[in-house]
């Protein structure tokens, strides 16, 4: 029986260190988690006859896996119609699935994650605690690791409640939460617009004081811009910012040159989901711009019911779209993209479990390619072809801090 808890790469490609760019590498080595050996040579611009190259593990920075159980059935629905609390489609089919049937199809889409490269995610939990538990339980069975921000099981302000700003967080939905930050690893909530400014700063406060994270949509479409004006006078990127201090803010899909400007000042990280915004009918993200104005970005697929947790795809998608945006035909660069998945991820708050890049000494967190595919011999630009063509057939290994969670 193989041994996967150690290994040794000769002669391979590694796409190393903070510019994970690819470098020719004599021996890659790893044993109890840690990367033992890495003697790098030139960088590689070809493949070079290497039949292994080895890259840092995927992280899927937005998905709500909870729904992978319904593939497509927005087909024929609004953002709103599916995916809005309390009545979109999704929440009505949470309520209705058993927790072992939940369970084994998260654990089945988690090692489709796998199989395709991907390490970790950062999930927004619906279901309060019983959702955290549950996505708890199918990381541990699968290996990947559920960074799990969880969400209230039911919206705790009334839409009349809502009009008044220094409404507090209830003390039903504060008991609620601190249960919640016990099994998960922070909080996200839908938008800005779910909560008044005092139950926000509630929230922000009792995150803080249990050290968890937080995270929130922000204008996935203008609606939620919109609506936040109009109750507060404020629009909804700025009161996340101001009030709940977010570790990630997702989407971004509408942002405008100001509201970009306001992101980059604030330094905060912002996850893109290309692919489910198309999907839904909304417009593309500024990809470009975000990039050009200096926001930490990460990707993500979004809902289970809208992409699988091919990252890849994601990538190829993005990288397309961020060409198309720029429009002189060199820019951004394929490792530009793939940090988005890789190495931006060491600038959050989980940098430290998870740098998103590979570094002798560092934790055995990493994907082995087969570059012996006709696409990678042959490819003039071995990141561009990883980030447009690789498939999860090309894959040979998944190590997640040294635990081998796929192998063929
Ligand atoms: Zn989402």
């Amino acid at each position: 029986m193989r041994d996967f808890s150690q290994g040794t790469f000769q002669d391979c490609v590694v796409w190393a260190g903070p510019d994970v760019a690819p470098v020719r590498c004599a021996s890659f080595a790893w044993k109890a988690g840690t990367i033992t050996a890495m003697d790098l040579g030139e960088t590689a611009a070809e493949a070079g006859g290497c039949r292994y190259g080895v890259f840092p593990g995927l992280v899927n920075a937005h998905t709500h896996v909870g729904d992978c159980f319904l593939p497509e059935v927005a087909v024929p629905l609004t953002l709103e119609e599916a995916f809005f609390r309390p009545h979109g489609y999704k929440y009505r089919a949470l309520e209705s699935i058993s927790a072992a049937d939940h369970v084994a199809h998260m654990t089945g889409f988690l090692r489709e994650m796998a199989a395709s490269g991907t390490v970790a995610h950062v999930d927004f939990r619906e279901q309060g605690v019983e959702g955290a538990r549950r996505l708890r339980e199918a990381s541990g069975i699968s290996g990947v690791r559920s960074i799990i921000l969880s969400q209230l099981n039911a919206s705790p302000q009334s839409e009349a409640e809502l009009s008044h700003a220094e409404m507090p967080l209830p003390k039903t939905a504060v008991d609620e939460l601190r249960e919640m930050l016990s099994v998960a690893d922070g909080f996200s909530e839908s938008t800005m617009n779910d909560l008044t400014d005092a139950a926000w700063r509630d929230v922000r406060s009792i995150t803080r004081d249990l050290d968890r994270a937080r995270a929130i949509h922000c204008l996935e479409n203008d609606g939620y811009r919109e609506l936040s004006l109009s109750r507060t006078g404020t629009g909804d990127l700025q009161r996340a910012l101001d009030l709940l201090d977010p570790d990630l803010v997702v989407h971004l899909t509408v942002a405008t040159d100001d509201e970009i400007e306001l992101l980059a000042a604030s330094g905060k990280t912002a996850v893109l989901n290309p692919r489910a915004n198309a999907a839904l009918g909304l417009p593309l993200p500024p990809v470009a711009k975000l990039m050009r104005a200096g926001v930490n970005l990460l990707l993500g697929t979004d809902n289970g019911i809208l992409n699988g947790p091919d990252l890849f795809r994601e990538l190829d998608f993005t990288y397309r779209l961020a060409r198309s945006q720029w429009g002189d035909g060199r820019h951004p660069l394929p490792g530009e993209i793939l940090k988005m998945a890789t190495a931006n991820f060491g600038r959050t708050h989980w940098g430290a479990e998870i740098p998103g890049t590979l570094t002798e000494g560092g934790p055995a967190t990493f994907v082995v390619v087969d570059l012996t595919r006709p696409h990678f011999q042959n490819s003039r630009d071995l990141t561009g072809t990883l980030i447009t063509r690789t498939s999860p057939g090309d894959l040979i290994q998944t190590v997640f801090r040294g635990k081998t969670v796929h192998h063929v």
